[in-house]
């Protein structure tokens, strides 16, 4: 490794001499352009790279310069040494890739901070091994608090079946205890959380929501939808310091994986309370987009929170609502029932009526709404409320309205979302992960689950985001699972090309950021990821392995690895290259 790196040094002076030569060479050109107009030097440039901008005009550039958080020049090496003075810091990107910086559009990024304190069960394969890690879990939880687990799925356990609150009971039981699955739409408690909830064999379950029972009448602790809200709200909230350090660790996971900019859905008001104070203290690693429950929708716009709302790191301006659950749980919402469990359809949220009058009044009040869809019925809902908007609220088209994971679609909801200028928000690392897809819907049915290509094809807007914490904060794991993942039985696979669109220059145009960034050019900010390969060049199934060296946000450089930090060519090294050439 060492020798690697010295070798790299190596390499970045003799560079770096040679550049010096050609500036030399071109600096009574530069002398003479300055002269005219006296230039500011930059704050940092990047040379000897491979710039992709995804701009049509100049898809790939050597070198870039960033000044006052915006890229100011990009070009050849030479052009952009033009604008560096004595304090710029340059880098020698030794061949390096650079792509504007990626953006998360579906990420739960303060759940995620405060499950990363929970027990992580996401890789257990039977229900002894939940057990274990909730028992370890508990011993380092301060007594008479809530046990907390998260990531559950029951596909992944040999017993094929939902853990239940005796599994629970058997390792905690002096204590409330409650675990989510995966997908976050199903929930177990033990005894104590469902005495704590009230929860009996007469409980009758909130609408939209399930007790599971068992033969008896009995309730397992298994809570679907609206339901788990009856354990839920009694979990002490996360507040305060505790909170703001919990959303800082997931922010750094992000950041480090190439994210500068990531929508948060948020679902409690303390978690706008620290985003904002994280905002005024600048402690936001990356830029945040904030939606927002549509059960706030009456009073934030009351306050005038609209699109437009807020400034370059934080904004508030979507609202997000439900229309249905999830595929895993079998709470989707389809036109037929489940394959796999003839006896259902899956749950629904709200009526048409009432997700029309919410829609209605987002448009009015001048948001973006960001609808929760997965099965076709509720996709289907989720259209008709849109297009009933489109013909009464004339702002409606200009707000970008979108749909949340489309996963199970048909060509007639492709031409509908098309026709009613909706964005199809997909989360493409589903398509590794739900490989029970077939299974649920049956093999018809399942070509059209995550058509990205056909979605692209159609000419719809299509972003791309994780749904972090159910799948990784990673957007190369994304734009991975994109290209390579789909099995010819489900899902749909789009080239390298497309796939980074989704995590940039389509990302930028879902929040009507399209000429401030997602792509690199000159005035727009300097948000860029630096890459050790290039993801449209590499074997598709190695982009994965990609490695971000550094992640920029508005010019700050915001993650560096070791090996960025070593290609920093420092001022004194700078001018003894420049005397010895
Ligand atoms: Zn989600």
């Amino acid at each position: 490794m060492a020798e690697r790196l010295s070798g790299r040094r190596n390499t970045s002076r003799s560079y770096l001499a040679r550049s010096t030569t050609r500036r030399a060479a071109t600096s009574t050109v530069a002398r003479r352009e300055t002269s005219a107009k006296p230039q500011r030097a930059a704050d940092t440039i990047f040379l000897n790279a491979q710039i992709i901008t995804l701009d049509r005009v100049r898809p790939q550039v050597q070198a870039l310069a960033i000044e006052h958080g915006h890229i100011a020049k990009i070009g050849r090496d030479r052009e952009v040494l033009s604008v560096a003075g004595k304090n710029t810091r340059a880098w020698n990107l030794d061949g390096a890739t650079v792509l504007p910086g990626f953006t998360d559009c579906h990420t739960h990024l303060v759940s995620y901070g405060i499950q990363l304190h929970g027990a992580n069960l996401r890789k257990a394969t039977s229900i002894s091994e939940i057990q274990s890690i909730l028992r370890k879990q508990a011993e380092k939880t301060p007594p008479g608090t809530w046990v907390l687990g998260y990531g559950w799925d029951q596909e992944k356990l040999n017993e094929r079946r939902f853990p239940n609150r005796h599994d629970l009971d058997a390792v905690v039981s002096d204590r409330p205890a409650c675990i989510t699955r995966i997908c976050e739409h199903m929930c177990t408690g033990n005894s104590p959380a469902l005495q704590l909830a009230n929860i009996t064999r007469t409980t009758t379950p909130p609408i939209g929501g399930v007790i599971d029972r068992d033969e008896t009448g009995e309730p397992t602790g298994v809570l679907r939808e609206n339901a788990m809200g009856l354990v839920l709200s009694h979990i002490p909230a996360v507040d305060g310091a505790e909170l703001r350090k919990a959303i800082s660790l997931a922010m750094r996971k992000a950041v480090s994986a190439g994210l500068t900019s990531i929508h948060c859905i948020v679902d409690q008001p303390q978690h706008v309370r620290a985003l904002q104070a994280m905002s005024r203290a600048g402690e936001l690693g990356a830029r945040i987009y904030v939606l927002i429950p549509d059960e706030w929708l009456g009073p934030a716009g009351e306050i005038g929170v609209s699109t437009g709302f807020g400034d370059e790191m934080l904004r508030i301006q979507a609202i997000k609502v439900f229309t249905d659950g999830s595929l895993g749980a079998r709470t989707a919402a389809l036109e037929s029932p489940y394959s796999d469990s003839p006896d259902t359809r899956g749950v629904l949220i709200h009526s048409q009526d009432k997700l029309n009058s919410i829609i209605e009044s987002a448009s009015r009040q001048g948001f973006q709404i960001a609808i929760h869809a997965i099965g076709d019925h509720a996709i289907a809902m989720a259209l008709t409320a849109i297009e009933k908007a489109r013909d009464v609220v004339p702002q409606c088209d200009k707000l970008r309205h979108r749909i949340e994971h489309v996963a199970v679609l048909n060509p007639d909801l492709i031409k509908r979302i098309k026709q009613a200028k909706v964005i199809a928000s997909v989360q493409p690392h589903f398509i590794p992960s739900d490989s029970w897809v077939p299974a649920r819907v049956g093999r018809e049915r399942a070509k059209l689950v995550y058509p990205l290509r056909s979605l692209l094809r159609s000419g719809a807007t299509v972003v791309g985001g994780s749904d972090c914490p159910v799948e990784p904060i990673d957007p190369l794991e994304g734009i991975s699972a994109a290209v390579t993942s789909a099995t010819g039985d489900y899902g749909e696979r789009i080239d390298a090309q497309a796939a980074i669109e989704l995590f940039t220059k389509n990302a930028a145009y879902a929040t009507h950021e399209e000429k401030l960034k997602g792509t690199i050019h000159e005035g727009k900010v300097a948000d860029l990821v630096v890459l050790d390969r290039d993801p449209l060049k590499v074997p598709p199934e190695q982009i994965r392995q990609i490695k971000v060296l550094a992640t920029v946000v508005g010019g700050r450089i915001m993650y560096g690895s070791k090996r960025f930090q070593a290609m920093r060519t420092s001022n004194e090294r700078r001018q003894l290259a420049r005397r010895h050439s």
